[in-house]
């Protein structure tokens, strides 16, 4: 049995941020080589610090969503899933045993050299008569690589000089240049160094977003796909201008080598994760009672369940709008009936209008979109398996932009999770609240929170630098 789990940054703010991950996830599970794929978030629940706990099986493989090497793939993300391990990964991975598994930790997607083909497969779309050797019109083309760049990270640059280099090497091109949109040599340089009459651009970028859309065109004076440039200092050149190479399907391929590499000659792959497991088989036990969790009701129907929000309990099927995939749960429970995104899902704001109809393993799964790790932490503490971590101890361990947040004093941290937890339906048992009954007992809104989540690290966060300015002014 083996278990991939992908990470993405996610967003406390943007609905959008976690996309990449979900549409990733969803085309390697398509391939059905991995037991189970999982996404877990930064800044989105299941948080880097529950994602583990949430897989089924003891072999787990982890890759970074990232198109670079850097503060995220070799601090945050390590040290939040308690590698061990801090600085640059080695290029065969790490390999951890974590509470049972063994854990396996990836360089980020973007540093395979299986980008290189990603590049091609990007420029393809805006050249179609890019064939297997080359252009098939024999028109000469260079091909630019855009870079971001950016003076404190060598990584995101190096990787662009290097899928610059393989490209060049592959001789599909008469010129490959590796170009920057924030440092030397800068593609708004480009007419002055690139001679071929037909030049495509792809972005090494991780997602669509303002700068592919709206900088790099504007700075460039692109007009759409394909531009021309009447008069450069070489004549007249035309511009294709491709999409991101981090939205290409073609990288799903890029995770799976990883994947695969990253286990090397691994045998056939773990057991069942029997905390998991046990933890899974007490929900469905209750599941086929009829139970609530939090705000949802679960109600067995005929060899099916039924989920909906349990404001909604009575309500005819025929004015809810009928879901029938995990997947179709996870889009609906991801933003409000307002809108707005949800990055703790146990926050009192689950929408409301809608019903799932769902055989066993879906509603495993639908119930990890709704309340990512809930399952397995509310099994895990009423085993007494659960560790909380103090307020200190999280505030210790933040890094960069957060590492403010160890100025914060209880009084301060206090008044920002009244606020803030007073709308969620977990107990802070980092907190020194105790929780003795679960929903796994029957009290709907009995969910441990062992660890401040990101969202409170933020919000503390926010009230140390007002208060600072506050002092100052
Ligand atoms: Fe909920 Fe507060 Fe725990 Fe965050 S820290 S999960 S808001 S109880």
């Amino acid at each position: 049995m083996r278990s991939l789990v992908l990470i993405g940054h996610g967003s406390h703010l943007n609905g959008e941020s976690a996309v990449a991950a979900y549409r990733y996830a969803e085309l390697i599970r398509a391939r059905g080589l991995f037991d189970e794929v999982i996404e877990g978030y930064w800044k989105e629940e299941p948080s880097l610090r529950q994602v583990l706990r949430t897989t089924a099986s003891t072999d787990v493989t982890v890759i970074p969503m990232f198109i670079s090497e850097g503060y995220f793939t070799e601090t945050v993300i390590p040290r939040e899933l308690g590698l061990g391990h801090q600085g640059p990964v080695p290029p065969e991975g790490i390999a951890r045993v974590i509470g049972g598994r063994t854990v396996r930790y990836t360089l980020p997607y973007g540093v395979h050299p299986g980008m290189a083909d990603v590049i091609v497969a990007r420029a393809r779309e805006v050249l179609p008569e890019l064939g297997p050797d080359g252009p098939a019109d024999g028109v000469e083309t260079a091909l630019i690589v855009l870079g971001h760049g950016t003076t404190r990270n060598e990584n995101s640059s190096r990787v662009i000089y290097e899928n610059a280099e393989r490209l060049r090497a592959g001789g599909l091109f008469s010129e490959v240049h590796a170009l920057f949109l924030d440092e030397e040599p800068r593609v708004t340089g480009w007419a002055d160094l690139v001679r071929a009459p037909r030049v495509v651009i792809v972005p090494f970028f991780a997602s669509e977003g303002w700068h592919t859309l709206e900088t790099i065109p504007e700075e460039l004076g692109l007009s759409g796909v394909v531009t021309p440039f009447p008069d450069t200092p070489h004549g007249p050149q035309q511009v294709h201008y491709a999409r991101p190479v981090g939205t290409h399907a073609a990288v799903a391929e890029v995770i799976l080598h990883l994947a695969e590499e990253a286990r090397g000659a691994g045998g056939p792959g773990g057991d069942t994760e029997r905390g998991h497991e046990a933890a899974w088989q007490a929900f469905l036990k209750l599941a086929r009672r009829g139970a609530r969790v939090g705000e949802l009701l679960v109600t067995p129907e005929l060899g099916v369940f039924e989920i909906r929000n349990a404001l909604d309990e009575g309500r005819p099927g025929g004015d809810l709008m009928t879901l029938v995939t995990p997947e179709g749960v996870r889009d609906r429970v991801r933003f409000t009936d307002g809108g707005e995104h949800r990055p703790v899902h146990t926050l009192r704001s689950l929408p409301r209008g809608w019903r799932a109809v769902l055989n066993e393993a879906d509603l495993r799964r639908s119930v990890h979109y709704t309340y990512p790790a809930v399952v397995e932490e509310t099994y895990a503490h009423g085993c007494h398996a659960l560790r909380p971590t103090p307020w200190a101890t999280t505030a210790r361990r933040q890094t960069g932009i957060y590492a403010k947040v160890q100025r914060a004093v209880p009084e301060q941290v206090e008044r920002v999770a009244e606020r803030v937890c007073a709308a969620c339906l977990r107990t802070r048992l980092w907190a020194g609240e105790r929780l003795t009954h679960s929903f796994l007992d029957g009290v709907p809104g009995g969910i441990p929170c062992a660890e401040a989540c990101t969202f409170l690290v933020a919000e503390v966060r926010e009230e140390v630098a007002r208060k600072k300015a506050a002092a100052a002014s």
